[in-house]
């Protein structure tokens, strides 16, 4: 099964097989003002679940709390974060979970960076809360 995400303005456009490997939360300041949201919830594949990527895009890197880069590659029209590389997760693509528009994608089992989750955010009974990222 294939699964397309997209941006907001539909010029640009990643294409994966299957289920992500994981869904995670991530609550790190970095992820907050990335996305303007409070959590990014990213699903990572195995680049060889990676099909296609049409448009142009943008990438931005910044360090992350426990040292690594964070790749961030974003539609050059709209802005929208689609896509993502973490140094820890090599031979991973994250893709942006929001960008499917899918109410039944996979849901995230962990929840990370909880220490700056903000306080009116409640996960489900079952999530792995980490402090950091495992
Ligand atoms: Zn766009
Ligand atoms: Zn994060």
């Amino acid at each position: 099964m294939e699964r397309i995400a997209s941006c907001t303005c539909g010029q640009s456009n990643i294409t994966m097989e299957g289920d992500p490997a994981f869904v995670v939360a991530c609550n790190c300041q970095g992820c907050q003002t990335s996305t303007g949201s409070v959590f990014r919830v990213g699903a990572y594949f195995k680049e060889t679940q990676q099909r296609a990527i049409s448009g142009t895009f943008k990438a931005f890197e910044r360090p992350t709390d426990n040292g690594g880069i964070f790749t961030t590659r974003f539609c050059e029209n709209c802005g929208t974060t689609l896509y993502f590389h973490a140094g820890s997760l090599p031979g991973m693509v994250g893709v942006a979970a929001g960008c499917f528009t899918d109410p039944a994608f996979p849901s995230p089992k962990n929840a990370l960076w909880v220490e700056h989750k903000y306080d009116w955010v409640d996960f489900p009974d079952g999530w792995t809360q980490h402090q950091g990222q495992p």
